[in-house]
């Protein structure tokens, strides 16, 4: 990746190459429409540090927001159906590994909303199940369902897939496709006399380039590089930790991703290995570049709870374990995407707390409409503008992990 851009002028440069980034330059770049230059311009072409990299890597359609449970319903359709010229040597087929989200709840309250949300995704076509205890307890007879009191689980496109070969996939097809990515970082933006429109960024290299719009994929970032802009967004990097652990005598059969109603959530990862995550009870946001691990977290919160829970989880080994970034929207949980409202060629890819990984072929796909159409046309993605926070309107989306 080299550092300085091949042109002094773009049509469309993105700030932000990880999954968010590369969807959208890739959706663009395919529309027959489109006949510009994209620039985008990564800080960190390891992506050691983005979002992308840290995820728990699954999809699931039970969402309260029925808008979220089509935008993950496309999710599986897109990356099970990848178009050939997508399949490098080292991209498989992809197939979703659907065991399922396992919703548990401990009190009656918790039970409605697993059952309100049951009727959303039931509409959108969702294959929701709602399983008593004794249910629960056949199917998968190793969770201890002693205070539960309702579970909830879809074994339909939902579970485990793999993210990064689609991160790659679109990377290497947007290049393919004339894209640009350049290792450098947006430090500062200008604008025209009005304040109506951006009309240069420049980069930490010093280079000054010309804009026709501009897209802020910059994922925990997103409010550093919108207030390059003069513009403010309630996204903020919130700490989330996950561990990767060895059982003794694993389970006989795929463990769904298990959420705790203490919100400790554990998954299948294959070979008697299981991926964890938590979050400390206090959840303040963080500075960009703290990533350090809470080690004691492990021994005082989480595996108390997975041996409850699941009582083989007492004989454990952890094997890996690292602290990620949520690009936490503080407004409504939800995605904010679309044009700003004063600054006309300013777009945001911003917000996904915690479910962007499974959101980014449809967000790349509606980015590339309203960036080169003007409006939506596959799925109606209006209800995510910057708008709703202005007229605070929010969209909560209740089934945040
Ligand atoms: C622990 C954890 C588990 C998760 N599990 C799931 C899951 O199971 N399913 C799911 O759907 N989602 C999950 N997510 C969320 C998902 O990972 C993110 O929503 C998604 O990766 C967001 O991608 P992004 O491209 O917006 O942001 P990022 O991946 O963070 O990328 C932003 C990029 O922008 C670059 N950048 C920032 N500022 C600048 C600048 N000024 N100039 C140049 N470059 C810049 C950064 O270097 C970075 O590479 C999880 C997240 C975490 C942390």
């Amino acid at each position: 990746m080299s550092q300085t851009p091949a042109h002094s002028t773009y049509d469309i440069i993105i700030v932000g190459g990880a999954i968010m980034g590369a969807s959208a330059a890739w959706f663009i770049s395919e529309d027959k429409a489109f006949d510009g230059r994209i620039l985008v311009v990564e800080k960190d072409p390891t992506y050691e540090f983005s979002s992308t990299m840290h995820t728990n890597s699954c999809m699931r359609q039970q969402f309260s927001a029925e808008l979220n449970v089509r935008i993950s319903q496309f999710a599986a359709q897109f990356v099970q159906n990848l178009p050939d010229f997508m399949h490098g040597d080292w991209v498989p087929k992809l197939k979703v590994r659907s065991f399922g989200y396992m919703y548990l709840a401990d009190t009656e309250d918790f039970a409605g909303v697993l059952r309100e949300n049951l009727s959303v995704q039931a509409a959108a076509g969702a294959a929701t199940q709602l399983m008593t205890p004794d249910q629960i307890k056949a199917a998968y007879p190793f969770y201890n369902v002693d205070d539960i009191v309702l579970g909830s689980i879809n074994l339909v496109d939902e579970g485990l897939w793999d993210g990064t070969a689609v991160f790659d996939a679109w990377r290497k097809a947007g290049r393919a496709n004339g894209v640009e990515y350049v290792h450098n970082e947006v430090v500062a933006m200008t604008k025209n006399t009005a304040g109506t429109r951006l009309e240069s960024v420049t980069l930490a290299s010093g280079e000054v380039v010309s804009c026709g719009q501009v897209l802020n994929a910059s994922g925990p970032r997103a409010a550093r590089t919108a207030g390059m802009a003069g513009i403010s967004v309630p996204v903020e990097p919130r700490k989330r930790y996950s561990w990767i652990f060895a059982a003794e005598t694993p389970l006989d059969r795929d463990l769904p991703l298990t959420i705790d109603p203490s919100g400790v959530h554990v998954r299948e990862n294959g070979g008697g290995t299981y991926q964890c995550g938590a979050h400390s009870e206090i959840d303040p946001a963080v500075a960009y570049d703290d990533f350090a691990m809470d080690h004691s977290l492990w021994e005082s919160h989480v595996w108390p709870i997975l041996a409850t829970r699941i009582p083989q989880f007492e004989a454990i080994k952890v094997t890996h374990e690292w602290g990620g970034h949520y690009s936490y929207n503080t407004f409504d949980h939800n995605a904010i995407m679309g044009p700003h409202t004063q600054i006309e060629n300013f777009y945001f890819l911003n917000g996904f707390s915690g479910h962007g990984l499974q959101q980014s072929p449809a967000m790349g796909r509606g980015t590339a409409e309203i960036m080169v159409h003007g409006a939506y046309q596959a799925l109606d993605m209006s209800p995510f503008n910057f708008e709703r926070i202005e007229t605070n309107r929010p969209i909560i989306e209740k089934a945040v992990i």
